[in-house]
């Protein structure tokens, strides 16, 4: 599609969930993080999606979609660089890892999983990507993102977190060997498993650097949080970070709930539920966005596994973040969260825009831990009945639940799914209807997770091709202990800054 041939878009302003009254575009808000009150970015009105345009929509590439949708949002870069970072990003090639029988070239294939009568269960793959799991979608985008706007500002960036899994090994697949970015990556030594450290040590490229930690994984974390308060290094060494709240992460996240429904639908007067293993709320928050647009999901179902800080806020209102000690470490990894970085988004649109109030009940998250809004006596407000129009429910997977599903798929359809998946499907049977298409977003390969596989069905899962022997591949990493002033000596050696 000739994007000088589209009509013109009005240009896109953010506000913050806060109420800052900054309203910077989209470029101005790539590479950061939180506005600077704390609060998140939201774009200023979401760009509304009519049945026909829908429509016209059917026959598009996921990378023609993802421009689509893109360009409504950034609207501050040219649409043809648009149109060639889509383009180049989403291909068969780099979401290659698609099983046997489905098409890698869609990106996001859908299989129908179970279809009796008028209820129909089926699975989206967000996992076919260089680190089998779901964030590579936007992540992949966010690297040839960040690159195009390095090189036209001329400027670098140093991205510096800490991983226990998948957010690291992803920004690193997205970032490795590009120009004007560097990756300094903290984990925890030797306890994440030997499939995602060979995932991330195995990168030879000389931008990117693991940082083993002697410690454990909440080690690292302080000393990524160590070094962000310390803003005059933060400056100097253009530190920046790749996590769940970047806006960019979650508008590459909206194109596949329209790829999803697309695909499970023949007319766009038709309904589809979406059911969401979720931890942090970045990738069902894009659901939700996709909703405000106006493509018509009936369900927004939102599964977590032990950590239930979400399940219970849907359950009743009340949104009660936990501590350390009460995050339990589950077999659902990913989606152990003590509380969900994401939500604030949706309680801005819950809340009809009052930024006081977001800005009011989020201090309280901080000083109290959390905040009721179930309109009880001594409540802090009401809004938990209105959650219903936005099509939210939820349901929570446990250990065994998710074991018995594993099963219970293999069994019945000959596919293994991995444990975050289980917990979707398992909540999902619990949310279908009839004649509405129930898509669970499957957000992992199961070899990412063999340890649970083997404990469900007494084997291995199968490994893409390429992977069988990563193990065995040569590792670069550096071992560190957690000294603040030793990681910010060995960043600056790096970046000769
Ligand atoms: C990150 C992740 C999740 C949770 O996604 P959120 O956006 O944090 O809700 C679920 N499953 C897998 C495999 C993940 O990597």
């Amino acid at each position: 599609m000739a994007a000088e041939r589209l009509p013109a878009q009005q240009t896109m302003h953010y506000l913050s969930t806060r109420g800052h009254s900054a309203k910077p575009q989209f470029s101005e808000i790539l590479l950061g993080g939180l506005a600077p009150d704390g609060g998140l970015y939201l774009p200023s009105a979401y760009p509304k999606i009519s049945a026909a345009e829908l429509d016209a929509w059917r026959g598009l590439s996921y990378a023609s979609l993802a421009f689509q949708v893109l360009r409504r949002f950034a609207t501050d870069i040219p649409e043809a660089e648009l149109d060639r970072l889509s383009s180049k990003t989403y291909t068969g090639d780099v979401y290659c890892n698609a099983r046997p029988g489905e098409d890698a070239a869609l990106i996001t294939p859908l299989r129908t999983l179970e279809h009796a009568g008028a209820q129909s269960l089926l699975l989206q793959a967000l996992s076919n990507g260089p680190t089998l799991a779901f964030k590579d979608m936007a992540m992949q985008l966010l690297g040839n993102l960040f690159e195009f706007a390095l090189a036209r500002e001329g400027a670098e960036l140093n991205i510096f977190g800490a991983t226990s899994g998948d957010t690291g090994s992803a920004a690193e697949y997205a970032m490795r060997g590009k120009r004007g970015i560097r990756v300094f990556m903290l984990s925890p030594y030797q306890k994440m498993s030997a499939f995602q450290t060979a995932q991330m040590f195995s990168l030879q490229d000389p931008n990117i650097f693991n940082i083993a930690v002697k410690g454990v994984f909440d080690d690292c974390q302080d000393m990524v949080k160590a070094v962000s308060n310390d803003l005059e290094f933060k400056v100097r060494q253009k530190i920046g970070t790749v996590n769940s709240i970047n806006w960019a992460r979650v508008v590459a996240q909206v194109t596949y709930y329209f790829k999803g429904y697309l695909a499970a639908t023949t007319a766009s007067d038709q309904l589809v539920s979406f059911t969401v293993p979720s931890g942090n709320f970045g990738n069902v928050c894009a659901g939700h966005i996709a909703r405000m647009m106006g493509l018509p999901i009936h369900k927004l179902v939102v599964a977590t596994n032990e950590n239930d800080v979400l399940h219970e806020f849907f359950q009743t209102g009340v949104y009660r973040v936990r501590k350390s000690a009460e995050t339990f470490h589950t077999s659902s990894p990913s989606m152990d969260i003590s509380k969900a970085s994401n939500f604030e988004r949706f309680i801005y649109d819950l809340l009809e825009g009052d930024a006081e109030r977001v800005r009011d009940l989020f201090l309280k998250v901080d000083r109290q831990g959390g905040f009721d809004l179930s309109g009880k006596p001594g409540s802090d407000g009401d809004e938990f009945s209105r959650v219903s129009r936005f099509g939210f429910v939820s349901g929570k997977s446990m250990h065994e639940d998710r074991i018995r599903t594993i099963r219970e798929v293999d069994a019945s359809h000959g596919l293994v799914v991995d444990p975050h998946t289980a917990d979707g499907i398992k909540v999902a049977r619990e949310h279908i209807e009839s004649g509405i298409p129930m898509i669970v977003l499957e957000t992992a390969l199961p070899a990412k997770f063999n340890e649970t596989i083997r404990e469900a069905l007494g084997r291995d899962a199968e490994r893409p091709r390429g992977f069988e022997n990563i193990e065995a591949l040569p590792q670069r990493f550096d071992v560190m202990a957690p000294e603040v002033a030793a990681i910010k000596r060995y960043i600056a050696e790096r970046t000769g800054l």
